[in-house]
């Protein structure tokens, strides 16, 4: 179960917000959490979270490990800065700052040779389902980030599939939806990373709430969640973690 928080919190707020979240998971061992603060938030994150088994990640990175690349931070800042994870390829990063399949596939490397469990992002446009072409475009953001990776580091990757007109909208795609295409995911790993298939981590996330994480977890290819606005929120992210 994991939380982006995109650009929201400050350092303050990091902390107080894990003062009410830890005790609330403290016995959740049925899943494991991940929060992605923004970039100037993952010391305290790392601070409130040590010894608890939350594990912290970042948003974004760029693919050189250093270099004069303003303004970006690198798969080993972040993995020195405490990170386990990072998200990969969001569809903001996609619509708002240039991301294509090329550099998700180059973030995607980076992130595994520091040691980071990349939280891959996929997902269709609303225009992009309504003329039929869902499938097609899952294909091609799978072979384009994902397609070159050998299959010992596909196995390190989680995938979200994400629809892109179920993010911060409130209008979640049913379960059935997200099964269809969570299935088709799967078959995309078993064709190209079979010893992988059964095993990936398939996350949905679009508009999660407590009240349809029940639903979504019941269906069989999803196995966790990415969540936005609700995971900003102790209750609320406790809540989606205990479902
Ligand atoms: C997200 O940011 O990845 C997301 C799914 O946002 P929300 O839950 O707010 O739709």
């Amino acid at each position: 179960m994991a939380g982006n928080w995109k650009m929201f919190k400050t350092p303050a707020e990091t902390q107080a917000f894990f003062e009410k979240f830890l005790p609330l998971v403290e016995k959740s061992t049925h899943c494991e959490i991940l929060i992605c603060p923004p970039f100037v938030n993952l010391a305290a994150a790392a601070a409130a979270t040590a010894g608890s088994g939350v594990g912290v990640g970042g948003q974004n990175l760029y693919w050189a490990p250093e270099g004069a690349f303003t303004g970006e931070i690198s798969a080993p800042m972040l993995k020195a800065a405490g990170c386990r994870s990072v998200i990969i390829g969001h569809s903001e990063r996609r619509q708002f700052f240039g991301e294509t399949d090329e550099t998700v596939a180059k973030k995607t490397k980076a992130a595994l040779a520091a040691g980071l469990q990349p939280v891959v992002c996929v997902g269709e446009m609303l225009d992009e389902r309504e003329s039929g072409q869902t499938n097609a475009v899952l294909e091609r953001q799978f072979r384009g980030g994902l397609g070159s990776l050998t299959p010992q580091e596909f196995a390190q990757v989680v995938i979200a599939y994400e629809p892109v007109w179920a993010i911060g909208t409130g209008r979640t795609a049913t379960p059935e939806i997200a099964a269809d295409a969570h299935k088709f995911l799967r078959e995309q790993v078993r064709g190209s990373f079979p010893d992988s298939a059964a095993g990936v981590r398939i996350l949905y996330g679009g508009s999660v709430k407590p009240d349809n994480i029940k639903g979504l977890m019941a269906q069989p290819d999803i196995d966790g969640a990415l969540v936005g606005g609700a995971s900003l929120e102790a209750i609320s992210f406790a809540s989606i973690v205990n479902f």
